[in-house]
This record gives C-alpha cells, sequence and structure tokens, in this order.
C-alpha cells in the first residue's frame, strides 16, 4: 500500500489515517450540510414570512407546512437523506410550506392548533356531550 508508515501494521495504519483526517471528514460533512440548509430556505423564499420579521439566516428559518394533511415529510429530515429524497421531490415539499424564523415558526404552529381548535368547536352543536363526557 502506497504511503504505509514503516512498522505500522495496516490496520494500524487505517487508524492513524482515519484519526488524522477525521476534522477534515467532519469538517467536509458539516459544510454539505450548510449548504444544503441554505439551499433550502433560498428556495423556500430565504427570509422570514412573518410581517416586519427580517431573520434571513437559514439555520434559523423552518419550514411551515401550511396544511399538515398534505405533510409527506420534514424538511430537515429529507436534507440528510440524499438517497431517499431527491432535490425534486424536496423541493415540491418546499413547496407546500411557508418560510419562518424559529420563534414566528412557533407563532404559526399555535396559530394552526387555534385553527384545529376553532373548528372542532364550530363541529359542536352542543356543549352538553362533553360537559357529560367530562362528567361536570
Ligand atoms: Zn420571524
Amino acid at each position: 500500500m502506497a504511503g504505509l508508515i514503516k512498522g505500522l501494521s495496516q490496520k494500524d495504519y487505517m487508524a492513524k489515517w482515519y484519526l488524522d483526517n477525521k476534522a477534515t471528514k467532519l469538517a467536509k460533512a458539516r459544510k454539505k450540510m450548510a449548504d444544503r440548509t441554505k439551499w433550502a430556505a433560498d428556495y423556500g423564499g430565504g427570509k422570514c414570512k412573518w410581517p416586519r420579521c427580517d431573520v434571513t439566516d437559514p439555520f434559523i428559518l423552518a419550514h411551515h407546512h401550511r396544511n399538515p394533511k398534505t405533510k409527506l415529510f420534514e424538511i430537515s429530515y429529507a436534507l440528510t437523506r440524499p438517497l431517499r429524497y431527491s432535490d425534486r421531490k424536496i423541493k415540491a415539499e418546499i413547496r407546500k410550506c411557508d418560510l419562518y424564523c424559529l420563534n414566528h415558526h412557533a407563532y404559526a404552529d399555535q396559530q394552526l392548533d387555534n385553527e384545529r381548535i376553532a373548528t372542532y368547536a364550530d363541529a359542536k352543536t352542543s356543549t352538553d356531550d362533553e360537559a357529560e363526557q367530562f362528567g361536570s
């Protein structure tokens, strides 16, 4: 094997090689993930959609599904699995989302919950059933 250090077995050589290159490998993986995160944020509009919010840092932005029923997968999850999720698939999923900073993503989720609660309340014609159910 070329470059084999005299006195080291192949196993020890590989172990040394791994340790010597670990930092470089990790840095490369982090850079790739950062690039993917930025790509997905840019495709989603690159900026928090909340009025008067100007967060553009891709690491503080999150894709919020407008309709959770049409959600096939989590964008951040798919970004780390390129073999399972093609760019085309991810783009299609991003188009179902609004981009928010993490704070406003929490607000957007809350709003969705309030809509669900309102929908549920509208569907109820009487609160008697509820009272009966909970024994009050
Ligand atoms: Zn925001």
